[in-house]
């Protein structure tokens, strides 16, 4: 749509002046400009952050109506503030964009290949509060008394609420303290697993023994998932004997206490059960309070008290939940070039929360993309080869993929066709979203559906 920007800008203003007065009229709307038109949406540009809040507030609905007695493809308007760069503005703002944020945010720390440490998780920057005192006091007693005093030590507590964090942190203090004398070992249980599995296939179980049996602190994270597989856990056995008889620290963390892993051998249990075992549990409101302003302060980014005070006050059971919020509104105010609203906030809230707690299932998917395209069905599921319903079926099965993680054959099947026209289809939408503005919005809007549902 080739238009010229400042005609349609001055048509719009002509009319405005008929219906504000001359003082609001010269006040506000003076030194406005259209900085550009995308897919339906204008870019106006104030002078300043208060010219832009009020407008904004106050004159947009005359504004649209304005717009779209020249222009009736006009669907919205966006307010920036000059000087802001026009690519920064809340045009279509991708699941991408955002990761690349969350990326910028996280990429000063580097894991240490030789410990598989994250030099981002301190025991200083582990906010301490009665959910958590326990396990960590015992951490900072560990860092003085390596392999004596709490061994092994046994931390369980739910999802997100600072178990890896915590038993990275005793890695990383020894390492300081001792200056890389005491040598620290990180795993998760399913790349211990992993490495057990490779080994048996390879012939190569030495290498493992000496990885493994070869530290003085060995940290294993989720050990959950060890419980019930044989191998890894007799080979585990024998790794933990090797270390606690050579007076090695071991750490270990779980979801659930030891005597709730079902799968857990015996013999293994009572080992853990012959350390200290202490567990986690949600963070209290000053905690929450202290956890946001410690990310503020650790990515050096700037919130309202007010917001900070309704983040605190509404999530509470799951700090990573909390942080990704966090990063969320400052993703929004970063966007926008200015504080955000408590309204914002609340938004932002209220949608993580309908994720996390609104089950989707496949059947909604597929209901919502059939209701947006205003097709069938019957058609999507079917072996229909209608022109109409290629794009519907390709954004059904990119949906099926993303949220619920589906196998690819099971969604050929749900949608009429084999595993390999759902890869390619999974693949093809998901590289289009880079590009293509119109087509993430249209999958936004059906998501909104869904959730809806
Ligand atoms: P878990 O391993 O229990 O699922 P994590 O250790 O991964 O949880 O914690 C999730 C996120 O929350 C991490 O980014 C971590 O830094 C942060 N976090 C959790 N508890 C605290 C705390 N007490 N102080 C500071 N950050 C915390
Ligand atoms: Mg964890």
């Amino acid at each position: 749509m080739e238009k010229n920007l400042d005609t349609l800008w001055h048509s719009i203003l002509s009319e405005m002046e008929t219906q504000l007065s001359r003082a609001n009229f010269a006040t506000w709307l003076k030194n406005s400009r259209l900085a550009d038109e995308k897919e339906g949406t204008l870019f106006v540009v104030l002078p300043n952050n208060f010219a832009k809040e009020w407008v904004e507030n106050k004159y947009q609905k005359n504004l649209l109506g304005a717009a779209r007695n020249f222009d009736d493809s006009v669907k919205k308007l966006e307010f920036l503030v000059s000087g802001q760069k026009l690519d920064l503005a809340p045009r279509k703002v991708s699941a991408t964009d955002f990761n690349k944020f969350e990326n910028k945010i996280n990429l000063e720390f580097q894991t240490d290949p030789e410990t598989n440490l994250n030099p981002r998780y301190t025991l200083n920057s582990f906010v301490v509060g009665s959910s958590n005192e326990l396990a960590f006091s015992a951490a900072s007693a560990i860092v003085q008394n390596v392999g004596s005093k709490y061994n092994p030590f046994f931390v369980y507590g739910g999802v997100g609420l600072g178990k890896t964090h915590l038993i990275q942190a005793i890695g990383n203090e020894i390492k300081a303290h001792y200056r890389g004398k005491i040598k620290s070992k990180y795993v998760s249980s399913e790349k211990f697993t992993s490495d057990v599995v490779w080994a048996i296939r390879n012939r190569r179980m030495e290498d493992i023994k000496k990885k493994y049996r070869d530290v003085d602190v060995l940290i294993i994270d989720d050990i959950q998932f060890i419980g019930g597989k044989e191998k890894t856990e007799e080979e585990f056995f024998h790794t933990f004997n090797t270390l606690y008889e050579n007076n090695k620290q071991i750490i270990i963390s779980s979801d659930r206490p030891p005597q709730s892993i079902p799968t857990l051998e015996e013999r293994l249990r009572s080992r853990f059960e012959g350390g200290l075992i202490a567990d986690i549990v949600y963070p209290e409101y000053e905690m929450r309070t202290a956890i946001i302003k410690g990310k503020l302060q650790e990515s050096n980014r700037e919130l309202g008290d007010a917001a900070i005070d309704l983040i605190a006050r509404k999530v509470k059971k799951n700090v990573r939940e909390l942080e990704g919020i966090l990063n969320k509104i400052l993703f929004h105010q970063e966007m926008r070039g200015a504080p955000v609203t408590e309204k914002v906030v609340e938004e932002i809230i209220e949608k993580a929360a309908q994720n996390f707690t609104r089950r989707v299932n496949d059947s909604q998917i597929i209901k919502s993309v059939a209701e947006f395209y205003n097709v069938s069905v019957g058609d999507l599921e079917g072996h229909v080869r209608k022109k109409e319903i290629v794009e519907p079926r390709q954004i059904a099965m990119y949906l099926l993929r993303d949220m619920l993680d589906m196998s690819y054959p099971y969604i050929g099947e749900k949608l009429g066709k084999d595993h390999t026209t759902a890869i390619h289809a999974v693949k093809k939408i998901d590289q289009e979203i880079e590009r293509n503005s119109l087509l993430n919005q249209k999958i936004i809007s059906i998501k909104e559906l869904i959730f809806r549902a």
